[in-house]
C-alpha cells in the first residue's frame, strides 16, 4: 500500500463536494450532530471533519473519486449500531453516511427476492418482505436502526443463524463503489452463478474496507405461519447442550433460535429491563430461549410435546411456551435488552467470541477465574446465540483503564481455537487481536486484497487490519 493518506486541502475538497452534490449534502462536523461521532460501542467518540450525505450510487462514486484523488480518508456510516468502533470517525476523517440512500426498490414474490438501497433500516426490509407474504429472516435487536448495508458490511448474525445462516447466506447480489469511485454492480438475483469469482463476497463482512455497499439483492424465505417461543430452565451447561441437540432433532430443522442466558445475566436483565417479572417460578442453573417456526398448527403441538418429553427425561427442569405475540415479546425482553443494559454498567466492556461448543464450558470457567482474580466480584455476564457457538460477555470494570487487562483475559483464553469476534466484526476495537484468530498468511492475503482495491488506503483506514 502507498504511504498513509494526507489530504491536501480539506476546505477545497468540501467546496468541490458541495458544488457536486449541493450544499445540504455536506455538513460540517458540529452541524451534523453527535450521532455521527460514535457507534453503539460508545468508545472513542470523535467528530468527523464533515459528514457527506450522498443521495445515490453516482453521488457516492463522485465523493470517493474526489477523496481518492487527494488522499482524504473516509469512514462509512450506516445506522451506527455497530459494536466494534468501525463507523466511529478517526481524527480528520470525512464521514460518508448512507442515510439518504434508502428504500426498498422491488420485491419479486414468485422469485423470492428483494432489492433495497443500502441505507434502508433492516426493519423496513423485513416489513416489505412480509407485505409480500415472505420473510427476510435476518433479525437483530437493533433492527429499527441498523441498515441493510451495515448488515452486509458486518455479515451480521443475529437470532436466526441456526436456521438461515448469517447475512452472507441471504445476499444474492451487491452493488458497491470502490475507493477510486468505480461502481461494481454484481446484483444478480440467481441462487446459482459460477461465472468466475463471486465478487459480491468482497463486500460481505469486510466492514467497508474494500468498498461502499450501495444496493443489495436479498434472498427471501417462506413466511412461517407462526413463530413459537419457549423459555426453559435447566440445571447446567451440559443440559443446555443436550436441550439444543434434542430441540434441533425434534423440530426437523424448524428451530430458528436458541439463546442461552446464564443466571447472573438473566437475573440482572429481569431486574433492570423486565420489571422483575421472571418467566419461571424458581431459579435454575441456566436458561434457554427457543424459537420454532411452525408451518401449521401441528408443528406447535409437536414442539410443545417435545418440551414435555424433555421435562420427563430430566433435561429440562421447567418451561413455558408463549401463547401469543405479547407473551413471546415478554420472554424475549431480558435477552433483547442486552444493548440497553450496557449503559447501566459503565465502565464496561462487551465481547462476542465464538468457539466449538465442546470448548465453551472450560473456556468460560477459565475466563471467570482470571476475571475474578483481576477484578474481584464485579459482574461478568454471559449469554449468547449458543446454537452458533457464539458467546457474549459483558464485563463491568473497576476502571475504564482496565479494558486492556480484561481484553487479554478474554482473548488469550481462546487463542488457537476460537474467534475474537463471532458477528460484530473487528472494527478498531478488536484490531490488535486479529492475530489470535487468523494466521499470518490469512492476514497477509487480506492486506494484499486491501492494497489492490484501495491502494491509497482511504476507505475505513485502521479498521480490521
Ligand atoms: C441492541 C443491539 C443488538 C445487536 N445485535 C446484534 C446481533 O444479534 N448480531 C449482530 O451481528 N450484530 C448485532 N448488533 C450490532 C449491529 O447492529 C450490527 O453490526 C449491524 O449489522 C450494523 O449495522 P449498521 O447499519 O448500524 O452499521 P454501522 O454501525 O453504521 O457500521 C458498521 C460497520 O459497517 C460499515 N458500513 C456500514 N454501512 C456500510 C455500507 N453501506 N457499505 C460499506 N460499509 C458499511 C461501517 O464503516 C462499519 O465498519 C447489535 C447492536 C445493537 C445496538
Amino acid at each position: 500500500m502507498e504511504s498513509p493518506p494526507v489530504s491536501a486541502d480539506v476546505d477545497a475538497l468540501l467546496a468541490d463536494l458541495r458544488a457536486d452534490l449541493g450544499p445540504d449534502a455536506v455538513l460540517d462536523g458540529a452541524a451534523a450532530g453527535a450521532r455521527h461521532h460514535v457507534d453503539w460501542s460508545g468508545k472513542h467518540a470523535c467528530p468527523p471533519r464533515a459528514v457527506v450525505r450522498p443521495r445515490s450510487t453516482a453521488e457516492v462514486a463522485a465523493v470517493l473519486r474526489r477523496c481518492h484523488a487527494v488522499g482524504q480518508p473516509v469512514v462509512v456510516q450506516g445506522g451506527m449500531t455497530g459494536l466494534s468502533g468501525g463507523a466511529t470517525p478517526l481524527p480528520s476523517e470525512l464521514a460518508l453516511s448512507l442515510e439518504r440512500i434508502t428504500g426498498v426498490e422491488s420485491v419479486d414474490a414468485d422469485g423470492g427476492t428483494l432489492r433495497a438501497l443500502a441505507g434502508t433500516p433492516l426493519a423496513v426490509v423485513q416489513a416489505a418482505a412480509e407485505d409480500a407474504g415472505l420473510a427476510f429472516p435476518l433479525d437483530l435487536a437493533s433492527r429499527g436502526s441498523c441498515t441493510i448495508g451495515g448488515n452486509v458490511a458486518t455479515n451480521a448474525g443475529g437470532n436466526r443463524v441456526l436456521r438461515y445462516g448469517t447475512t452472507r447466506e441471504l445476499v444474492l447480489g451487491v452493488e458497491a463503489v470502490l475507493a477510486d469511485g468505480t461502481v461494481v454492480s454484481s446484483l444478480y438475483p440467481m441462487l446459482k452463478n459460477n461465472a468466475g469469482y463471486d465478487v459480491k463476497q468482497l463486500f460481505v463482512g469486510t466492514e467497508g474496507t474494500l468498498g461502499v455497499v450501495t444496493r443489495v439483492e436479498l434472498r427471501l424465505h417462506p413466511l412461517p405461519a407462526e413463530r413459537v417461543t419457549a423459555f426453559a430452565g435447566v440445571a447446567d451447561f451440559d443440559a443446555l447442550v443436550r436441550l439444543l441437540g434434542a430441540a434441533r432433532r425434534g423440530t426437523a430443522g424448524r428451530l430458528s433460535a436458541f439463546e442461552a442466558m446464564w443466571p447472573d445475566y438473566y437475573d440482572y436483565a429481569v431486574r433492570h429491563a423486565a420489571g422483575g417479572a421472571r418467566a419461571l417460578a424458581r431459579p435454575h442453573g441456566a436458561y434457554a430461549l427457543l424459537e420454532c417456526e411452525a408451518a401449521e398448527t401441528a408443528d406447535r403441538e409437536r414442539f410443545e410435546s417435545l418440551l414435555g418429553e424433555l421435562m420427563e427425561a430430566g433435561i429440562v427442569e421447567d418451561a413455558v411456551v408463549a401463547r401469543n405475540l405479547d407473551e413471546a415479546a415478554r420472554l424475549w425482553r431480558p435477552r433483547e435488552a442486552a444493548g440497553e443494559l450496557l449503559g447501566g454498567l459503565q465502565p464496561s466492556i462487551a465481547y462476542d467470541v465464538s468457539m466449538p461448543l465442546v470448548r465453551l464450558p472450560a473456556y468460560l470457567d477459565d475466563v471467570r477465574r482470571a476475571f475474578r482474580a483481576a477484578q474481584g466480584d464485579r459482574p461478568l455476564f454471559a449469554f449468547g446465540h449458543l446454537g452458533d457457538g457464539n458467546l457474549h460477555l459483558v464485563a463491568s470494570l473497576a476502571s475504564a483503564a482496565d479494558a486492556n487487562q480484561v481484553d487479554r483475559i478474554v482473548y488469550d483464553a481462546l487463542r488457537g481455537f476460537g474467534s475474537v469476534t463471532a458477528e460484530h466484526g473487528v472494527g478498531t476495537l478488536k484490531r490488535a487481536w486479529l492475530g489470535h484468530s487468523r494466521t499470518a498468511e490469512e492476514i497477509g492475503l487480506m492486506r494484499r486484497l486491501k492494497a489492490a482495491l484501495d491502494p491509497r488506503g482511504i476507505l475505513n483506514p485502521g479498521r480490521v487490519l
